[in-house]
């Protein structure tokens, strides 16, 4: 028998939030995804242990979608266990969010964009969690086959169907958010949030997309903080057995760690250094130095790297020339 989880009664003590948009929900500066490590392959008690020590440290949002694992769905059975055994009486302190968008199931309508596709995998996810609802359900990606309007008219309808209550988007880029949110506006049911790569190898959002959620009052949540573990000294001695980029059906690919990006992340490890921070907490900080930026959304695969990434908010100012030499490194003067 497992110990039953009691939550740290400090939780919200020295934990900090930022509103989402012009909204009235607020999100931890430091959110947890469950997109690796939470799967059907991984390890239920370390998939337990991360979700607690997150609670635990004041972080109220978690990530998921329709298909993460592997094998598909498995995350959300993960959560849905840990949820039922622990962590329901906590239900109305967590923001919970799914999404769907990218392939699900056989045949033309498990992708996409979709109304039939969208609500019939909210459904699912909602069985694979044991929930009601979900917080925020997302269009995972932009679908060029599909109209928008029918994309966010399946948002609207859940979030009217009471089986999410916020909708948001992902993926979508700054002109198509724009429209997104002008249509879900028009439908009654307004865009609370984008959840969009950003991190310092990663700069796409700076060239218009924060513009436009600043201009249209929508939170912005980034993922893939430290470029999926690559912005921390993991690697900087070759590729540990237990990474990311070890695992056969990662997304990070060993190609990606080339010579170049190594001596950038050697060089990003110094001014970390400096600053008395590792780089992973330097790369959590350097994103939030962005008002637009709700949340930064990180993942994570033991409880250690959540506390590490929480602790860099006691050191989240950046001094000018700090900020210039990351430039540098990065290569943008
Ligand atoms: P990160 O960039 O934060 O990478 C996470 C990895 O970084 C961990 O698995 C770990 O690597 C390493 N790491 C984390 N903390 C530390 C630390 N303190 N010190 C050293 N290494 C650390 O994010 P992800 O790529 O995992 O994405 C985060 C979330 O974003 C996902 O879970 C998902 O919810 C969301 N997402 C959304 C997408 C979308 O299309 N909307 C696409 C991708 C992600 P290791 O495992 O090697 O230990």
């Amino acid at each position: 028998m497992m110990k039953p989880y009691v939550p740290s009664v400090d939780r919200y003590t020295p934990a900090k939030y930022r509103r989402c948009g012009r909204s009235g929900i607020q999100l931890p500066l430091v959110s947890l995804g469950l997109w690796h490590n939470f799967g059907g392959v991984d390890t239920l008690e370390n998939a337990r242990r991360m979700l607690f020590t997150a609670f635990d440290l004041g972080i109220t949002h978690f990530d998921l979608a329709n298909n993460y694992g592997p094998p598909y769905g498995s995350a959300e059975q993960t959560f849905g266990t840990v949820l039922a055994a622990d962590l329901r009486p906590y239900r109305d302190e967590l923001i919970i969010s799914t999404k769907a968008g990218y392939d699900m199931w056989p045949g033309p309508y498990g992708d996409g964009g979709s109304r039939k596709y969208l609500v019939a995998s909210l459904d699912q996810s909602l069985k694979r969690m044991g929930l009601d609802y979900v917080d925020i359900f997302y269009s995972h990606r932009p679908d060029p086959d599909t109209p928008l309007e029918e994309t966010m008219m399946a948002l609207d309808q859940v979030v009217r169907q009471g089986k999410a209550l916020y909708a948001g988007i992902s993926n979508y880029g700054a002109e198509e958010t724009d429209h997104a949110v002008a249509v879900l506006r028009e439908l009654g049911t307004p865009c609370l949030i984008h959840q969009a790569k950003y991190s310092m190898f990663e700069r796409w959002v700076e060239r218009g997309l924060l513009d436009v959620l600043k201009k249209t009052g929508t939170g912005c949540i980034a993922f893939s903080p430290l470029a999926q573990g690559l912005l921390t000294d993991r690697y900087l001695k070759g590729i540990p057995g237990d990474s990311r980029a070890a695992k056969a059906y990662s997304a990070l690919k060993t190609e990606q760690i080339t010579k170049e990006k190594l001596a950038m992340v050697a060089a990003l490890n110094a001014v970390a250094g400096r600053r008395n921070q590792t780089l992973a907490q330097m790369a959590v900080v350097w994103l939030l130095r962005r008002p637009e930026i709700t949340s930064v959304l990180i993942g994570a695969s033991k409880p250690e790297q959540i506390h590490s990434c929480v602790a860099a908010l006691g050191r989240a100012e950046f001094a000018a020339e700090e900020l210039e030499e990351i430039e540098k490194i990065l290569g943008h003067n």
